[in-house]
């Protein structure tokens, strides 16, 4: 009945405002209606997902690559299709395990009562993501929301508006309206869409929108799951192997040409070895990327203004008497094609040191001493990403137990995101909280817990008048 009044109300409504207003309060009013959905409810759901997800696979990498300027088929399928139907089928394999209830122990003076707890979805999720990977970081968070039994409203960017088009026909092609729906706009839009009272909020994007994004959810006590950026270092080691950790530290680099938000950023290199370093990381590119900037497989940068912030960044850096090194041909600006650059020693206030970079530009920090690189990551916000590379177990040991960060890998870049077991998520200005596979269920979640009195119960004992519980003390 819902489904049918909002064919009617929200499709031809204009005004994002409205047409957020009326889509939320539909899917409410459903969620009302089966507040805890069936396993077989969830499971047709993320069903028809991976289906709608096939279906569109090929529209969906055209419109992506439309708005990039170029961003090969198949750089999409490996990042935003393949991780959204491993998610999927992960939770589908996991999904009666995570709904089960979870019998508690209770303590004696519980007994012989019993307890449990009930895991419920919170009803309607609003989900707000980035462009750089447009279908994953939306549908990823999805795949959690369905599984978890919510509802949810999708708000894709303004930045990808082919995309959006597609997601949108898609979505409506095979959801109601009250179970999943998308609403396309911009920062206004989006404005509007942070300001409504959902049940939570998951927000993919830069640090500064998400505090914004906070600071509205605060005003309705939406509970916020913030995925957001920084500056994620690496650490050669000197026990590192440079033929082994430079092939994969290019790959995460020039991956989508940087525009990852856990991109390594920038490198901590043993000082006597930046010369080597640089030397392997030049070679590298042209082995994976040979013929810059006329090369197919390499991503361009998303808009003119990204395109000249980082050509302002590079710029700052060689004034402020930074070492430039040019890592392939030159820059393409009419076709966006950033060639990739080395920065070594810019110093800590200009753009490329204090900054995300989101592309192709790579800061080298050289370093003298473990402790001086461990300091020089803890004195800075916390990272989302964390990278090391080397073989000496104990430096190892020193890092992962003196830094902070979202998540690590170990000699390899991006990789701990690829495992939906592993939670993703940020901390401190990288984000808070976490989603992928149960941590998104569990996100997205209320854990009820149930207390169940027993016939046999003594508690009575304990009610007044306490005159006659003092002759029992
Ligand atoms: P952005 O913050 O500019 O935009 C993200 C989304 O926020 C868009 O949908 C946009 O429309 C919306 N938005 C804009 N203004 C808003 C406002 N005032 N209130 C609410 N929403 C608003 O980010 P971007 O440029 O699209 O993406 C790049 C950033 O995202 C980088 O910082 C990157 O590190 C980060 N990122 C983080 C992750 C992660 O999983 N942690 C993944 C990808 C990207």
């Amino acid at each position: 009945q819902v489904a049918a009044r909002m064919d009617e109300t929200a499709v031809g409504i204009a005004d994002p405002a409205a047409r957020i207003s009326v889509l939320l309060a539909a899917q409410k009013a459903a969620w009302s209606t089966d507040v805890t959905p069936s396993h077989a409810v969830r499971d047709g759901r993320l069903d028809r997902l991976d289906r709608m997800v096939v279906a569109w696979e090929s529209r969906f990498a055209a419109a992506i690559s439309e708005d990039f300027g170029n961003r090969p088929a198949v750089v999409t399928t490996l990042t935003d299709i393949v991780p959204v139907r491993a998610a999927i089928r992960h939770a589908r394999r996991e999904l009666k395990r995570w709904m089960r209830p979870r019998r508690v122990s209770l303590a004696w003076t519980g007994k012989p009562a019993s307890a449990q707890i009930l895991r419920q979805p919170l009803g309607v999720v609003g989900i707000v993501a980035p462009w750089n990977y447009p279908l994953n970081l939306m549908l990823s968070p999805l795949v959690g929301a369905l599984a978890a039994g919510n509802r949810a409203l999708l708000k894709p960017s303004e930045l990808t508006p082919a995309f959006s088009e597609v997601l949108a026909k898609a979505v409506a092609e095979t959801f109601a309206e009250d179970e999943v729906a998308v609403v396309t706009g911009g920062p206004e839009v989006a404005t509007a869409f942070t300001a409504a009272p959902f049940d939570h909020l998951i927000f993919t994007g830069s640090t500064a929108v998400g505090r914004k994004v906070a600071e509205a959810a605060a005003r309705n006590l939406t509970p916020v799951t913030l995925e957001l950026g920084g500056k994620s270092p690496v650490i050669l080691d000197p026990s590192v192997d440079l033929g082994k950790a430079v092939p994969r530290l290019v790959w995460g680099k020039l991956l989508n040409s940087g525009q990852t938000c856990v991109a390594p950023d920038y490198a901590l290199v043993p000082r006597g070895r930046v010369p080597d370093f640089l030397a392997a990381v030049k070679a590298e590119v042209a082995e994976q990327y040979p013929g810059l900037p006329g090369n197919a497989d390499y991503t361009t940068i998303i808009s003119p203004r990204h395109f000249d912030r980082l050509v302002r960044l590079v710029e700052e850096a060689r004034e402020r008497d930074a070492e430039v090194v040019e890592l392939a041909g030159p820059h393409d600006p009419e076709r966006r094609v950033f060639s990739p650059v080395a920065v070594v020693g810019a110093p800590d206030d200009t753009g490329v040191m204090a900054e995300e970079i989101f592309g192709p530009i790579l800061p080298v920090v050289p370093y003298d001493t473990l402790d001086e690189a461990i300091a020089y990551i803890n004195l800075r916000d916390r990272p989302l990403a964390l990278y090391w590379f080397g073989s000496d177990k104990a430096a190892e040991a020193r890092v992962l137990s003196g830094t902070i960060a979202g998540g690590v890998t170990i000699n390899d870049t991006i990789l701990h995101l690829s495992q939906d077991d592993l939670p993703f998520g940020g901390v401190g200005a990288s984000g808070y909280g976490a989603y992928h596979g149960e941590a998104g269920f569990l996100a997205l979640s209320k854990e009820k817990p149930v207390l169940r009195q027993s016939v046999l119960s003594g508690v009575s004992l304990l009610y007044p008048p306490y005159g006659r519980l003092a002759t029992w003390m």
